[in-house]
């Protein structure tokens, strides 16, 4: 059996013909493809705004500086994610408060946010930012009542959760960056996230305000309006804030677009590779996390937690198998024990974090591969 990772991109002759086009194009950057893909991605997830950066690290970055994180700020987070949802706050000079997580869905805990809120006097938080882990949708509208008592702004770690969904108290479906409770959502498209772009982040809101913020935020704080070229010459621009390089190609943007056109397909795919996991692993020693049926999960991880899973993951790469840990509970990272964080103050994050394992989840996994992934892993746990 060929190597089989826990993740991989989906890149066929479509994706490779619509950057090569590109290549021989005027625009190698900053052509018409970005806001071509903006427009089309805030169409996929239902948002009014989109603006494509050129990573997921950056948009997280962008959007603690869009919404004023700095010095003294607090923010809350949750230990079980990638380093870059708490590490754009300590960009920004911010202090990241980490809340335990719920065990059963592996989510950010909301009664351990309300319990920190609680504790401190109103005005000590500024935000929270829930990460959507695994493809898991946090429920946005119980964060945002939450948020609204405290006067919090929410950035949603959406990175694995294109096409996510709830369904609200209305009775309405609610997408992972519809912008209906978050005050904006970040999306990555490194290649093992659902839609590949080499490296490609993207932020989606609702808020004119913050839309035009990170516009600027992108592109160096530079504006150009037609007001300025009117008076000072069709040269002139202002730079109104400080802000990065952190735009994304046209030619990264055309790829985005022909990902996609996938999404959906690779989305059904994705779903019915875990539900052939849930079935199998059902009332075995391998612990599953099956969502309610309200939850449109987007499965970018599929996640187990099993006993000696050290050896499980030894066991599988013996076989080609190469599963992955998700994650390091951050708060336990050298970093940030430099800093202050402690190991034992997050017990769920933590009683997870030693017994999880990602299995091979990704749309151009075969039937047998997967069926050969199953062997070796009910094999383990007999
Ligand atoms: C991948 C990821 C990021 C960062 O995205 P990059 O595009 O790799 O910078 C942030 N948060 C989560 C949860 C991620 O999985």
């Amino acid at each position: 059996m060929k190597a089989i990772p826990y993740g991989r991109q989906n890149i066929d002759q479509k994706d490779i013909d619509a950057v090569v086009e590109i290549l021989k194009s005027d625009y190698l950057t900053t052509g018409p493809k970005v806001a071509e893909f903006e427009t089309l991605f805030a169409k996929y997830v239902n948002s009014k705004y989109a603006v494509a950066i050129s990573n997921g690290t950056a948009a997280l970055h962008l959007c603690a500086l869009a919404l004023g994180v700095n010095k003294g700020s607090k923010v809350i987070t949750t230990p079980i994610t990638f380093a870059a949802s708490a590490n754009c706050v300590r960009y920004c000079g911010g202090e990241v408060v980490f809340a335990d997580i719920d065990p059963e869905n592996i989510l950010l805990d909301i009664d351990k946010v309300r319990e920190l809120l609680e504790a401190s006097p109103k005005g000590t938080y500024q935000g929270i930012i829930p990460v959507d882990f695994a493809g898991y949708p946090v429920n946005t509208e119980e964060f945002r009542k939450l948020a609204d008592e405290y006067d919090l702004w929410i950035v949603e770690d959406a990175c694995h959760a294109p096409g996510a969904s709830f369904i609200n108290s209305k009775g309405d479906k609610i997408l992972s960056g519809d912008g209906t409770y978050s005050d904006l959502t970040v999306f990555s498209f490194h290649p093992v996230k659902h839609i590949a772009c080499g490296e490609g982040g993207m932020i989606t809101t609702n808020n004119k305000d913050l839309y035009d913020k990170l516009m600027a935020l992108r592109t160096h704080g530079i504006v150009k309006n037609n007001e300025i070229m009117e008076e000072k010459g069709g040269w002139a621009y202002d730079m109104v804030t400080l802000g990065y390089n952190y735009r994304l190609t046209d030619f990264q943007c055309a790829l985005g677009i022909t990902q996609l056109d996938k999404a959906d397909q690779g989305l059904a795919r994705r779903r019915s590779i875990a539900s052939r996991y849930d079935q199998v692993f059902e009332g075995t020693k391998v612990k599953t996390i099956i969502p309610p049926t309200q939850i449109g999960h987007a499965y970018h991880l599929y996640v187990v937690q099993i006993d000696n899973r050290k050896e499980l993951y030894q066991k599988l790469r013996e076989k080609n198998i190469y599963a992955q840990i998700h994650y390091i509970p951050v708060h336990t990272l050298g970093y940030y024990n430099s800093q202050g964080y402690k190991k034992g103050s997050m017990p769920n994050a933590e009683a997870y974090y030693e017994k999880c394992i990602s299995l091979p989840m990704y749309p151009s996994l075969t039937d047998e591969e997967q069926q050969y992934v199953i062997e070796q892993v009910l094999a383990f746990a007999k």
